[in-house]
This record gives C-alpha cells, structure tokens and sequence, in this order.
C-alpha cells in the first residue's frame, strides 16, 4: 500500500534533541527556539518571528493580537481549515465567509470587497497547498479600507509571491510545522510579524502576558503580568527537531518538486481530455510542492477513483468541508452578536443514496468552495515517495479512466 503521507526524519533529530536534553534548558525560548527563528527572519523577511506549538496557536495570537472584540467581522474563505477562523471565533468575531477563485481554492480577492462592513477587521488569506493568494489584491483592499491582513501559511513555508515569501506580506502569517506539512516537529508553529506595531506586544502574549523576553534582555530589572495570553512557545525539544529539518529544507524541497512534476506531467493527458483539472500555478506564484491534487468533474466520480485507487493498493484522500455548511457555524450563525443570518434546512443526497439533512445559511451560496469540497483530490506526497510509487499511482488513475 501506498500511504498518503509518511513524515520523513533526515537523521539529526534525535541527536539535536539529546543535546537539548542535555544542556539542561528544556522549557522554551533557548538556543534552538533563537536558531529557528533567527533563520526565518533572515531567510524569509520576517520583522519577526515566535515559534509556537502549532499554527493553531500562531492563528490564536494574532487574533489576540488584531484585538478582535465580540461582534468584530472576519473574513475568510470557507475552504479551509477550521483552525484559520476558529482562532477568530474565540475571541469573538462573526466569520463572513468568502467564496474560493474558479481555478484554485484560494480566497477570490475579487469577491472579499463586496463583504466589507463597517465592523470588518481583519481578512485572512490561506495559502492553499502553498500557492500563493493574490496578495497585491488584497493588500490593496486592506489598505483602502484599513483593515488587517492575517496570512494563514500554515502550508506555504518556502514559498513565495511575487519574489516576496509567503507570510512576510500580510501584517502577521502563521505557519504548521504539523508531521503532514513540508518540514516538521510533530506539532509545532510560527507567527510572522512583519508591521512593527505587534512586536512587542506579540512576546508578551507569547509568554503568559509577562515581560519575561524583556527581563531576559536586561531591558527591565523585573517582570510581570502586563497583558492577556497565554503559554504559547514550545519547549525546546519542538525546535531542536525542527532544526534538522530546517537544515534539510532544500533537499525535501527539491524532491517534492520533483514528484510534483512528475505527477504533472503524467495526468496531463488526462487534463487534456477533460477527464479532470491539473493545479496551475499562477505567473505570480511559486509552487512549494506542498501537496498534489487533481480536481475531478463530480463527487460520485471521485468516491468512485478513491475506492479504485484504494482497491489497487494507493491511499488518496479528499480534503476539507465548506466550513459555511458545518454544523458548528450554522448552529451558532444566528445568535453570536451582531450576526443575523437565518438557517433552513435542506435535504442532501449523498453518493450511497442516503438522504441526509443538513442545515444551510440561508442566502450563502459558495459555489466554487462546494465544488472543492466535493471534487478534490489529494494523492500521495512524501519524501520518500520513490519514483517508481509515482508512475504506479499515474498509471492507476490512467487506467481508472480508460476503462470508464
Ligand atoms: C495544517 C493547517 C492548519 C493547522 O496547523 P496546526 O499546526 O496543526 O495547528 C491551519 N490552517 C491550514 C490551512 C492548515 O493546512
């Protein structure tokens, strides 16, 4: 069996690890947090950057640190994660939604304007498998009418827009250092500050609302409660893992771009009968080869290519649900404050025969996001995928379309 995904170790974990241990500084904020984070300021023009224990949490302080308040708007495309708006949702905010572009599942930056209320803080763009947004677009949005701008990159590290890194544009990224992204540490994050205003404020948060980062530098000669947070920085032991893998960075990139390119070129005959969409990569995009997907023509379609490639031995997965359709948002779309969006239900046929009911916002209509959600697929994308693996899940899907 072909798996999806299988989390690759270069080699030095285990030994950056020991040394940790035995350094005797465990808890967070020691060499190994510096050494990573130093690197991503230098490498990707971070003003910047605070590990933290998953892109989760990163989500989490920037909407500490956007100051959202109950009834404050957020907009964010449906397809995505539920961590990209439920950071939002604890502090209060009612996500509007946002419908994904015809050709990528990435925000439709033409569309966010029209959603744009006087209470509208903050738009949060995701990266999705590293493709940049628009960013141009929606920087220039957030400017006329002063709102801020959160990058979820939880799967863009390495990768750029425009010649600018992916989480250096936007006034705050957050990014996944979870075993399914391209480097990893088990469970393990980063925020990206890049607007100067946050910095200080964003180290408090990090440690417990105290001024320990400025005790620590000799700025204070105590320090204490000064603010809202909470304990969001990783132990040591998440950074020294993470440090071989940042120490290896080009080489699992280099190779996943090559199993992407060769996933390309072997399903473009396919594309080009109209069996299925290939990603493209916009001219003002790089590509970090974080995930292959095809985008298939229906959700039967699909559920029937999962099962054939299962059946011969491939593992493929289909990736998120609209969150606009989730029980958790249409259950509470109508009584958080200032949201007074009214819910039916609707009858869903789903591809067994099965009717189930399921509760729609009523006038919520994203099309291209329900049209990810049913008709994208994820094949397998791993360091060690070996290249003879790729060919077999090329020909396995070859073969599921010619014998119709
Ligand atoms: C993986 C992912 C997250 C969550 O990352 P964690 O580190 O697991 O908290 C958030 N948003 C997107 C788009 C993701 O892919």
């Amino acid at each position: 069996m072909i798996p999806f995904n299988k989390p690759f170790l270069t080699g030095k974990e285990a030994h950056y690890i020991y040394q940790a241990v035995y350094s005797g500084k465990l808890s967070g904020n020691g060499v190994y947090t510096k050494k990573c984070q130093t690197f991503f300021e230098d490498h990707y023009g971070f003003k910047k950057a605070l590990m933290t224990t998953s892109c989760t949490d990163a989500l989490e302080m920037a909407a500490i640190l956007c100051d959202i308040k109950p009834g404050d708007e957020v907009i964010a495309p449906s397809y995505t994660f539920v961590s990209t708006v439920l950071a939002f949702v604890r502090q209060g905010a009612k996500i509007v939604f946002c419908d994904s572009c015809k050709d990528n599942p990435n925000i439709d930056p033409d569309k966010i304007e029209s959603l744009i209320t006087e209470r509208t803080k903050v738009i949060v763009p995701v990266h999705y498998a590293g493709v940049a947004c628009d960013m141009d677009k929606i920087m220039d949005i957030a400017r006329r009418h002063n709102l801020l701008v959160v990058e979820d990159a939880a799967q863009a590290i390495d990768s750029y827009y425009k010649g600018r890194a992916l989480g250096s544009i936007g006034h705050l990224g957050c990014f996944s250092f979870h075993e399914t992204k391209n480097i990893i540490a088990g469970e393990g994050g980063l925020l990206s500050i890049n607007d100067e205003r946050f910095i200080r404020r964003s180290e408090i948060i990090w440690e417990k609302g105290t001024n320990r980062s400025e005790f620590f530098r000799g700025e204070v000669n105590k320090y204490g409660w000064v603010d809202t947070g909470s304990s969001f920085l990783p132990s040591e032991l998440i950074s020294a893992f993470l440090w071989a893998q940042i120490e290896n960075m080009d080489i699992i990139q280099t190779r996943r771009k090559e199993i992407w390119e060769q996933y390309y070129e072997g399903l473009k005959p396919l594309a080009g009968k109209g069996y299925l969409e290939l990603p493209e990569i916009p001219d003002y995009a790089t590509n970090n080869a974080h995930m292959f997907y095809v985008v298939c023509r229906s959700l039967e379609e699909r559920t029937k290519l999962i099962k054939y490639l299962k059946d011969n031995g491939v593992m493929s997965v289909f990736h998120y649900l609209s969150l606009h359709k989730s029980g958790f948002y249409t259950g509470h779309a109508d009584s958080r404050p200032g949201n007074l969006q009214e819910v039916e239900m609707h009858n869903v046929k789903n591809f067994d025969g099965s009717i189930t009911d399921e509760l729609r916002v009523v006038g919520l209509d994203l099309p291209e996001c329900d049209r990810f959600a049913d008709c994208l697929l994820r094949l397998p994308m791993y360091y060690e995928l070996e290249t003879a693996e790729v060919n077999e899940v090329i020909r396995s899907i070859h073969a599921f379309y010619e014998k119709g």
